[in-house]
């Protein structure tokens, strides 16, 4: 919504608003909070809020720490839950970091996100419509309140209690988000016990990424109240599917959804044709980025529901992109490989950026693949010009560095933090020997 200061001023004094949350993310897409007594609120409001920038991973040196905090209005919001003893509330804003010389700084995400938006307007669009479908596991807490390995149920696609314990929790997530103004289209349960899915209604890209930020926030605190613990961690259990974050998007310009048109092959329009070959000519090379982790590697294997190759549908459910079979307003890309543990920031940036390559540059996407990939053998596979995602973090940073355009899309500040970061993760992982290596190595030799 479009708050004035004053609206702020209002609602503030109106629900006994006590404390105010600063909100930004790291490169990472781990959400960072200042907090501040509503004293504070005319600082705030007027962007003079500081914070030293150089306690925040991968942003800045120490020489370079003061950030001013600008918040963006639209995104106040009262949090249900937080409220104390006596009655306070806390509001959260989401902010822009802005550098002590009052630039918009380079190695905010969300700041990145609005200059490829930006680029986007100029190719003469409106919206980046995004629709995501986070995935998470309840978990038992232990008498401690630490997370357990222990699943909270042993439900299965769209089960239900007593099967779903998860039920009342996911119940309560939806009531919550509700109240916090999220359109939640569905919640189920998912294919592996104690997992669960909640959709909701896809917005324009900048707000989509700050309603998956929220989203975690929320059904992590909620579980808790429930005594379970929810992780986004891609593949927490082995030979079982892990959590994705499919990601549905569509180009919007004033006259509404740009992929659909009515007289095109499968209805879509040779915008949406293009956007699709950008899409798949640059995925490899954005994989680092829309699975960010050792552990999101682990769930791109073949056989648990996620994508392996680079290769798209009009109707099968296997390939990496697939074309729900929604026109109109609804008619959009679906991209399957993404995980929960992306920065939503970055995903979107560099996802954009890689369909409008492929509309400014007029790429054709190779034909639809409408057979199970996963029964075509490595020839046929060829031969369809369907190629591999990269099946490591190893691998995905290092085709990530290859390509300018991605690059581009993360600003060099934040693509050279990002690939550095990444490169020592994995050598961090690569030094750890695991339970797998003992049980297959050590008695062998
Ligand atoms: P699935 O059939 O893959 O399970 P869901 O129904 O769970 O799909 O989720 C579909 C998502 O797509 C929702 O978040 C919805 O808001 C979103 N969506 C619908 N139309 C569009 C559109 N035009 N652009 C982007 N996302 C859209
Ligand atoms: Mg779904
Ligand atoms: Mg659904
Ligand atoms: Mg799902
Ligand atoms: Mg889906």
């Amino acid at each position: 919504k479009a708050y004035t200061k004053d609206d702020i001023r209002n609602m503030i004094t109106e629900e006994n608003v006590e404390f105010l949350r600063l909100q930004f993310s790291d490169v990472f897409g781990t959400i960072k909070n200042v907090e501040v007594p509503v004293s504070q609120l005319e600082k705030v409001l007027d962007n003079n809020l500081m914070f030293d920038g150089s306690s925040i991973e991968g942003f800045v040196r120490i020489e370079e720490s003061d950030m001013y905090l600008y918040p963006d209005l639209s995104t106040f919001m009262i949090f249900p839950w937080a409220t104390d003893s006596h009655g306070g509330k806390v509001a959260r804003l989401i902010a822009d970091i802005y550098t002590a010389d009052r630039e918009p700084f380079a190695g905010d995400p969300r700041n990145n996100l609005k200059r490829v938006l930006k680029q986007m307007e100029d190719a003469g669009f409106k919206n980046f419509n995004i629709g995501t479908e986070p995935e998470f596991f309840l978990f038992k807490l232990d008498e401690h309140g630490n997370p357990t390995m222990n699943l909270n149920d042993k439900g299965g696609y769209f089960d239900l209690a007593p099967l779903d314990l998860g039920e009342n929790t996911r119940r309560e997530i939806v009531l919550e988000m509700e109240k916090m103004g999220f359109e939640v289209e569905a919640a189920h349960h998912e294919v592996a016990p104690g997992q669960h899915e909640v959709d909701f209604k896809y917005a324009d890209a900048l707000d989509a990424a700050d309603n998956i930020q929220t989203f975690k926030l929320i059904v992590k605190t909620i579980a808790r109240k429930h005594g379970l613990y929810a992780t986004f961690m891609p593949k927490p259990i082995s030979g079982i599917n892990g959590n994705g974050m499919h990601t549905n998007m569509s180009l919007f310009n004033e006259a509404g959804n740009v992929f659909f048109d009515e007289a095109g092959d499968l209805q879509l329009s040779k915008t949406a044709y293009n956007f699709l070959g950008g899409v798949l000519a640059h995925a490899a090379n954005f994989t680092a980025i829309t699975n960010p982790t050792v552990n999101s590697y682990k769930r791109l294997t073949p056989g648990f529901e996620a994508p392996v190759y680079v290769a798209w549908s009009g109707s099968n459910r296997s390939p990496m992109v697939r074309v729900p079979a929604s026109r109109g307003n609804s008619t959009r890309l679906e991209l399957r490989s993404v995980d929960p543990t992306a920065n939503p920031y970055l995903a979107f940036a560099v996802i954009l950026a890689a369909g409008l390559d492929g509309v400014a540059g007029e790429m054709e996407p190779n034909h639809a693949v409408d057979r199970n990939i996963y029964l075509m053998d490595e020839a046929e596979r060829k031969k369809a010009g369907i190629t591999d995602l990269p099946d490591t973090l190893l691998a995905a940073v290092n085709d990530l560095d290859t390509d300018e355009v991605i690059k581009a899309a993360l600003g060099s500040h934040m693509a050279r933090t990002f690939v550095d970061a990444k490169r020592l993760e994995y050598q961090a992982y690569r030094q750890e020997v695991s339970q797998w290596e003992l049980e297959t190595y050590l008695e062998q030799y």
